[in-house]
């Protein structure tokens, strides 16, 4: 049964969608330039906003490589701050960055 309402509701949804569509398109095609450019521009910036409401939802980290910004100064963000290289191997005498293990360099000796 609940199938059956879904279904319904699809139909009358898919109906509704292409009454709207043709409203549109008539509304667009009658208007005038400026009117045709007012709705560009409505659209375009509905799209942006879209595009913003889900950008903001994940990190900014996120596809980070992909999206550099080069104005932000990724040196102050403790993400991506590596500090200076400060030990170094006993052993084999390699550098190595405080927090790397022991046994990156050499296994030790
Ligand atoms: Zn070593």
């Amino acid at each position: 049964m609940a199938a059956v309402n879904e279904m319904e509701m699809d139909k009358e949804c898919e109906s509704r969608r292409a009454v709207n569509r043709d409203n549109m398109a008539a509304r667009r095609q009658s208007g005038t330039e400026e009117e045709v450019e007012r709705h560009r521009l409505r659209d375009w910036q509905r799209k942006v906003s879209a595009r913003q409401e889900t950008s903001s939802k994940v990190p900014w980290t996120f596809n980070f490589a992909l999206n550099y910004l080069p104005n932000r100064r990724y040196q102050d963000n403790p993400l991506f701050a590596t500090g200076r290289v400060k030990v170094i191997c006993s052993f084999c005498d390699a550098y190595r960055w405080p927090g790397e293990p022991q046994e990156i360099c050499c296994s030790n000796g």
